[in-house]
């Protein structure tokens, strides 16, 4: 079996920096929000130098004001450690709990695991004082049941947030296949309420808009759309799609709605695929596939990734996602306030 990235053409690994920045500008002329996301397929502070030249550029074009997130393993060393500590606003590790449950599931290249350097970045990210910082921790079916244990380990590092998901997919075990989410949903409940016992928050994508009522599910279908760019060359939409047609399961590419073209310097948008992005709201939803839902404003549809790549298209909904947020709205009331943390 390949290891993960061995297939990706190392041309297409490290974005290009002209392509950043042209997102970059794009970016600014549609939206007033000075900000800027880090995330890769892989990781990407393997890219660190290219990561820096990004936000340089950011910083020139968005000021001082520039808000800084970060999506990562956490399997950097000091200098990242650093830069992060200086340069960045809100962080994501994912992580998945004590240390034989992370190292089975993100072992390195080599087979070692990870977990030494990375709760160490954990419990040194925790501390920091205006950070919002936060662990993504992923549940294989058989530890859906240890989800509290698995906030009492973050909790005894100093975390505060923890957003917790169930395993669809592993580069570690092919056999992982999208599970029930009501059996995730379940255990989610108790370990909801024990989070908010302890003085932490917990939340999962199922119901991260249970806080108030919305018209899209993410950022991924706002209007316009936050241009997420990918290291082969493309725009996406969504985490899932984080690369382009030559490496992205077909039923993902409804994700993808721009190119970069290197000869002419611009970045070429496909208006029909951005509108049907764009379109993924409670008002078509509510009049196609969600009609009647009673649940439709604190849905919205679901995370595009992960329902698309059951039902196969933006605009067809997953009874498995559907059963899974309607038991955690019995559970869990809309409306109860802001939630705390800012979700991607
Ligand atoms: S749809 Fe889901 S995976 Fe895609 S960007 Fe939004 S939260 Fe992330
Ligand atoms: S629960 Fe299902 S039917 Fe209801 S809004 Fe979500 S995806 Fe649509």
């Amino acid at each position: 079996m390949p290891k993960w990235g061995e297939n990706i053409a190392p041309a297409d690994r490290v974005i290009d920096l002209e392509f950043a920045v042209a997102g970059l500008r794009d970016y600014v002329a549609w939206s007033s929000v000075p900000a800027i996301r880090f995330f890769a397929a892989g990781e990407a502070t393997h890219g660190f130098s290219r990561m820096v030249e990004i936000h340089r550029e950011a910083r020139r074009l968005m000021g001082p004001g520039l808000r800084v997130e970060l999506q990562t393993n956490g399997d950097f060393g000091e200098e990242v450690a650093r830069w992060v500590e200086d340069n960045v606003h809100i962080v994501w590790i994912s992580a998945d709990g004590p240390p034989q449950l992370h190292d089975a599931q993100r072992p390195r290249l080599d087979g070692r695991g990870s977990s030494d350097v990375v709760l160490a970045n954990i419990r040194r990210l925790a501390a920091h004082p205006n950070m919002q910082f936060g662990v993504r921790a992923t549940f294989m079916p058989e530890h859906f049941g240890r989800q509290i244990e698995v906030l009492e380990f973050f909790r005894s590092l100093g975390v505060r947030y923890v957003c917790g998901a169930p395993a669809y997919s592993s580069t570690v075990n092919p056999n992982i296949t999208v599970p029930v989410l009501q059996d995730f949903a379940h255990h989610f409940v108790p370990a909801f309420y024990h989070a908010q016992r302890v003085g932490m928050f917990y939340q999962t994508h199922l119901m991260v808009n249970f806080d108030e009522p919305v018209a899209c599910y993410c950022r991924a279908c706002t209007k316009p759309a936050h241009p997420q760019l990918t290291s082969d060359g493309y725009v996406s939409c969504c985490d899932w799609a984080s690369f382009g047609p030559g490496y992205l399961p077909g039923l993902l590419q409804d994700c993808i709605y721009g190119k970069w073209d290197a000869a002419a310097k611009r970045i070429v948008y496909f208006p029909e695929k951005q509108d049907r992005i764009e379109i993924r709201n409670i008002e078509t939803l509510g009049a196609g596939p969600c009609q009647g839902c009673p649940v439709l404003e604190h849905c919205a549809g679901g995370c595009i990734g992960k329902v698309v790549v059951r039902s196969g298209d933006l605009h067809k909904i997953d009874p498995n996602w559907c059963a899974a947020v309607k038991y955690l709205a019995k559970n869990i009331p809309f409306n109860a306030g802001l939630y705390p943390v800012r979700h991607s």
